[in-house]
């Protein structure tokens, strides 16, 4: 699933396309993925209003409209990129909604596996109201994030990727932060040292910083808005990489699974202290 670089790189690529154009047209052929809302109601809201801006919060794409806000989460295979009419992109056999643009562009939405999600609100806070902070903001600081792990008392690995305390963070870039931090992932979170918590704030925020640089993880179905892979797959330390050694001690990665995701690390830099 594309995680906050991957869901930026697409955001900054699309950006340019779409802030000041009127959506003239829609077109969608998969009703169910609009939520809320029937395709009728969506049409007759959505047209003739103007892409005000383009930002990430999260994993969601938030276009502010000039009444409302369209919000779009990628999920397992959605892919979000300006088409032209006739020009055949390999995904658009799965393309279920298309916004025509007042300059002759099109915005397409595809989907392979239907998982992903379009909200058109007046209140983007209905959707988005609930989220944690955002990483790579002043606001994730770290005496912050030292108290709240204490407080949580919680599996390392599923908090990072609980949205309503960290946003963005998923399978991906919470495996590698916690490698280059040498924490295991089942730590408990009330148990990391000062040490630690300063190291793995440190990681989670360059590792997300150098995945935008590098265009994202093209690890399966993501995509940057103009079709190409991103280049953070071939940078991944332990990330699908099981059984392969470890690019610090040579041990080989092991993959286990901690809820419910495949989690993936080396157990020798990531030694399973229980205590601090
Ligand atoms: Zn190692």
């Amino acid at each position: 699933m594309p995680e906050l670089p991957e869901v930026e790189t697409v955001v900054r690529g699309i950006r340019p396309w779409l802030v000041g154009r009127t959506i003239q047209t829609v077109w969608c052929n998969r009703e169910k993925q609009i939520k809320h809302l029937n395709l009728v109601a969506f049409q007759e809201r959505i047209l003739d209003q103007q892409f005000v801006n383009v930002n990430r919060r999260a994993k969601y794409i938030v276009c502010d409209l000039t009444h409302d806000t369209l919000i779009i989460h990628l999920k397992m295979t959605g892919r979000l990129y300006i088409g032209e009419t006739d020009n055949a992109n390999e995904v658009d056999r799965w393309v279920h909604l298309k916004l025509g643009l007042d300059d002759g562009n099109q915005l397409h939405f595809s989907d392979c596996r239907q998982f992903g999600e379009i909200h058109l609100v007046a209140d983007k806070a209905s959707i988005l109201g609930k989220l944690g902070v955002e990483p790579l903001s002043e606001a994730f600081d770290l005496a912050v994030f030292n108290q709240q792990l204490h407080q949580r008392k919680r599996i390392i690995k599923p908090l990072l990727m609980d949205q309503t305390f960290l946003a963005g963070v998923g399978n991906i870039y919470a495996d590698e932060s916690l490698f280059r931090a040498n924490i295991h992932p089942l730590r408990v979170s009330d148990t990391l040292r000062e040490s630690e918590v300063t190291a793995l704030h440190h990681h989670i925020r360059a590792v997300l910083q150098e995945g935008i640089e590098r265009e994202g993880s093209s690890v399966s179905w993501y995509r940057t808005a103009n079709g190409k892979r991103g280049e953070m797959q071939d940078q991944l330390a332990v990330y699908n990489r099981t059984n392969q050694p470890c690019i610090t001690c040579g041990h080989p990665i092991q993959k286990i699974i901690v809820g419910q995701r495949g989690t993936h690390f080396c157990p020798q830099c990531q030694m399973n202290l229980t205590s601090g």
